[in-house]
């Protein structure tokens, strides 16, 4: 793999985690409103208050995975345009949307 295409995915992966842990973290606490007994409700609303301090401090970097070139096509990773024009988005995809460079690394190494 590419060293730029290496270091290039790295940022977005680190961006990600960033960005999706608070997402999942509210989520937790969310389920364990639903599942632990009512005298753990203090705890459950100090992981709920944190994830959503965390997701608030955090969400405009989402905006830069959002607008993330990919580092092999030079196209925005997680944006495809449509003939028509139109953009449709997958900032969970695991996989440029134009060129399907994975995001692991996995065939950085095939040409285009
Ligand atoms: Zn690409």
């Amino acid at each position: 793999m590419s060293k730029d295409i290496e270091i290039e995915l790295e940022k977005l992966r680190g961006l990600r985690k960033l960005c999706h842990g608070p997402l999942a973290a509210m989520l937790v606490a969310f389920l364990l409103g639903f599942v632990l007994p009512e005298s753990m409700e203090p705890f459950i609303k100090v992981v709920a208050f944190a994830s959503v301090a965390a997701f608030f401090a955090t969400f405009f970097y989402s905006f830069k995975i959002n607008n993330f070139v990919c580092p092999r096509c030079g196209q925005r990773f997680h944006a495809k345009r449509s003939d028509g024009g139109w953009y449709s988005y997958n900032l969970f995809a695991r996989k440029c949307k134009n060129c399907g460079l994975m995001l692991n690394g996995g065939n950085a190494h095939e040409h285009l």
